[in-house]
């Protein structure tokens, strides 16, 4: 059986950001797609940690819910690199061992004079080998108090050649890699207890943790493709299986630079608390660096039935959020009432309304004229407090000539049965006494109940408002 396992490693630096939640959409929906094909497929979160500095719990909480809010369920982890330490020091210490690692003791300030003069003689600047075991070589004896990094040995000549997933076939020159370092010097604390090996850097860590967590595709941006030559020789130096790479180019500003809070949200959950629906998000997000034939609108099933790693954009794309209004419009018409009702109370309740049975009606009647939960719920909160006043309509509708003609039908709703039709037959009686047309009545009425002149049809207005409600407001 084919297997097939994909995963997300975000950095907990900062929330999970768009670029970060398009790529775990394209690595959970190929796990999926090859799920439902019958492979042994699984899709895995890792948290890369590493940076201490920079990581925070509330970046991890931040990343697990935007996970769960897209519905992109992990078959393993949260993994966390900082729990794997102890691991990654393992296998460098094994390294060491074969010879595929060695101990420098370069010193900065030496690396910095070698950069100098490499510099000087017109060479591009980078670390010599000097410690770097060779047949044949005699390497200087380390020196006294100094604690050492740890290079891994990479090959010289040849080329590292992989076919991307995205980008097609790249090839790096092998001699264009310095040794790079896998492990900094064992700490003070970590001298005394005899340790051997330092804190593991970034780029090893994430080739052991492919190697054990047997990747089989790993879909990143391309912001690391320069990481991959160097993770690929490692991988080969450990004899690890090589996954297929793919490398997605990221996501860009309506003005070209890369998308950043300049533009606006690049959280994804702030777009979840902004009012946009799941489903139009990952529809979007899909379909911002992946094409199906000319589909723009596609379920999330579809997006999992199509995703076969093929038609990934090579090109960046670009951040068009009048676009994602358009999805997410279409996904509000289709919302079932009752939970476009919670979302409209969530976004309710930052506003300390408390609204009742009617919302779900209120959804139903005005989720076709708006783009996110957070205009519907601007409609809803006009039936639970004093609706914003569009001062341009009220000027030009609510005239002191209609206001007996308001006063003849406020006087029949006193009356009157409260449904739709009998609402509707008294608007018609007020014309046909009033000698009104439609709109002259229909308008200022409008405003008065809900702000403005644009709304759904009146007698479904009248309605939802409630007798009470009505009669207040048409009193002016
Ligand atoms: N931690 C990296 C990031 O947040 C991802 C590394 C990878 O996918 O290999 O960009």
């Amino acid at each position: 059986m084919t297997t097939i396992r994909t995963r997300i490693a975000p950095s907990p630096t900062g929330f999970l950001h768009l670029g970060t939640a398009r790529t775990a959409l394209y690595c959970w929906a190929f796990a999926q797609h090859h799920k439902a094909l019958g492979a042994d497929a699984q899709f895995i979160l890792r948290i890369e940690d590493t940076d201490e500095a920079r990581s925070t719990e509330e970046a991890v909480v931040q990343i697990i819910e935007a996970m769960d809010w897209l519905e992109m369920k992990y078959d393993e982890g949260p993994f966390y690199q900082m729990k794997r330490m102890a691991r990654y020091r393992e296998v460098i210490a094994q390294m060491v061992a074969n010879g595929t690692a060695y101990y420098c003791y370069t010193q900065p300030a030496e690396l910095d004079a070698m950069r100098e003069a490499q510099k000087a003689r017109g060479e591009k600047p980078r670390y010599d080998g000097r410690w770097r075991p060779e047949a044949g070589k005699t390497l200087p004896q380390p020196p006294a108090g100094i604690r050492p990094v740890v290079r891994f040995k990479n090959p010289q000549g040849g080329d590292v050649v992989w076919e991307d997933m995205v980008k097609g076939q790249i090839s790096i020159s092998n001699d264009e890699l310095d040794d790079l370092i896998i492990a900094r010097p064992v700490s003070e604390e970590g001298a005394k207890t005899g340790e051997t090996v330092g804190t593991p850097t970034y780029n090893f860590c994430v080739v052991v943790d492919d190697w054990d967590m047997r990747m089989t595709h790993v879909i990143r941006g391309d912001d690391h493709v320069n990481n991959t030559p160097r993770q690929i020789n490692i991988l080969r130096a450990l004899g690890a299986p090589l996954p297929v790479y793919g490398h997605v180019p990221m996501i860009l500003g309506p003005d070209g630079e890369k998308l950043s809070k300049r533009h606006g949200a690049v959280s994804v959950t702030q777009y979840r608390d902004e009012g946009y629906l799941v489903e139009a998000m990952i529809n979007y997000l899909a379909r911002l660096g992946w094409s199906h034939g000319d589909d723009e609108l596609f379920t999330r099933e579809q997006l999992t039935s199509w995703f076969d790693g093929k038609h990934l954009s090579r090109s960046p794309a670009q951040w068009d959020g009048a676009k994602l209004k358009w999805v997410n419009q279409h996904y509000m018409k289709l919302a079932d009432d009752q939970r476009l009702s919670k979302l409209v109370t969530e976004q309710l309740t930052k506003r300390s309304i408390t609204p009742d049975e009617r919302l779900p009606a209120i959804c139903a009647l005005f989720k076709d004229r708006c783009e996110t939960t957070q205009v519907l719920a601007d409609w809803a909160s006009a039936f639970y407090s004093t609706p914003q006043r569009n001062e341009a309509d009220y000027t030009q509708h609510v005239t002191e000539a209609v206001k007996p003609a308001v006063a003849v039908l406020a006087a029949k709703l006193q009356n009157c049965e409260w449904n739709k039709a009998a609402l509707a037959n008294a608007v018609k009686e007020t014309l046909t006494e009033t000698g009104l047309k439609m709109p002259q009545l229909a308008m200022p009425v409008r405003v008065l109940l809900m702000g403005k002149a644009q709304t759904p049809s009146l007698d479904a207005v009248l309605e939802l408002c409630g007798q009470k409600l009505s009669l207040e407001r048409l009193a002016y």
